[in-house]
């Protein structure tokens, strides 16, 4: 078992993260991670049937700004490279999603499909150890890299790097990939611990959570932060114990129920008021029923009249003018 490019970046802000988790097994898929692997598949396949509206909608931002910005030859889709280091060990993998040639340069990029910001290339472990791997393979005078995280910006992050850069980043990073293999030093913090799958059980990650009896209440900034790590933590714990339960383990008080929810969309909703018809179901009494998410309608209406921005919100403005119920909800979020 080698680490991958995805995860250096965490490997780096805790040196002992990788010899703690190497034998965890993978944590259960969340929703996100889940919908960001099926927008990737569809990337490289071009097959979107399997979408729903938001994740089409995703699709569409990323083929737009790869389209406009990118119109160089395609090398490769969802490549894997390894690294091997000077003792002839192989000590990295790491896929990227799309490799272009554009004569003496190769553009190596990334789709990000989340909502949140990811580390620009030049900071970003995965790309720089992909500069370097792809490097070794085809030579090029010129790497460009580059991330396309829709729902951050409309423009790539971008970065280019000569030979020369790429020779050094490969000593910096075979001296990272030999420091994990051998650290045992933890350094818990909530880049490092998020998607640690040692967390559920790792001392120095439990030691923030313990933190939380001694922080001054007023130091908002600090409790949140640290609400957020154990609130990750939490949900380790509570994701292992579910995951050994459906393998069978017993935990006692708890046990594994299951219910079903059922919810009908698009067609579905056409086919059962047809069929309903011969129960007395109408338009009239089928639409009390149902129920329209604005952000739903926004975007079937960005898809089927092409637009955005304010001519977009004009429009919606106009279909839903007095209708509707609007309530005003407060969250807070990172800024
Ligand atoms: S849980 Fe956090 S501190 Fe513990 S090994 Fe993982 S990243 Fe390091």
């Amino acid at each position: 078992m080698i680490p991958t490019s995805s995860q250096l970046n965490r490997y780096e802000a805790c040196r002992g993260a990788w010899n703690v988790e190497r034998d965890i097994p993978p944590s259960p898929t969340t929703p996100d991670a889940a919908s960001g692997t099926t927008i990737h598949a569809a990337l490289d396949t071009g097959d979107t049937r399997s979408l729903d509206v938001d994740e089409q909608q995703t699709y569409q931002r990323c083929q737009e700004i790869l389209m406009r910005c990118f119109p160089y030859e395609m090398l490769s889709k969802e490549r894997r490279f390894f690294l091997v280091n000077p003792t002839g060990k192989t000590v990295l993998s790491g896929k990227a999603d799309l490799i272009q040639l554009d004569e003496d340069s190769i553009h190596i990029i990334e789709f990000k499909t989340g909502r949140n910001a990811v580390p620009p290339p030049m900071e970003n472990w995965q790309m720089l150890s992909l500069a370097v791997m792809a490097w070794e393979e085809y030579r090029p005078a010129w790497v460009h890299l580059a991330i396309i995280q829709p729902w951050v910006s409309f423009e790539p992050v971008t970065a280019v790097l000569t030979s020369h850069d790429v020779s050094q980043i490969k000593q910096q990073l075979f001296t990272l990939l030999s420091d994990i293999e051998t650290s045992t030093q933890r350094t818990p913090s909530l880049d490092a611990c998020r998607y640690c799958r040692a967390k559920a059980t790792c001392p120095k990650a439990w030691g923030i959570v313990k933190s939380l009896e001694t922080l001054p209440p007023a130091q908002w900034a600090v409790n949140l932060n640290t609400c957020e790590l154990a609130q990750d933590i939490i949900d380790a714990v509570r994701a292992g114990a579910k995951t050994l339960m459906l393998a069978g383990a017993k935990v006692p008080g708890y046990e594994i129920v299951y219910e079903q929810r059922t919810t009908y969309r698009g067609g579905d909703l056409q086919m059962i008021l047809n069929r309903g018809a011969f129960y007395g179901l109408n338009i009239g009494n089928f639409l009390p029923c149902c129920k329209l998410v604005a952000g739903d309608l926004r975007k079937t209406i960005a898809q089927s009249a092409y637009l955005k921005g304010a001519e977009l919100t004009r429009a919606i403005a106009t279909i839903t003018d007095d209708l509707g119920e609007t309530k005003t909800i407060s969250k807070m979020q990172r800024a």
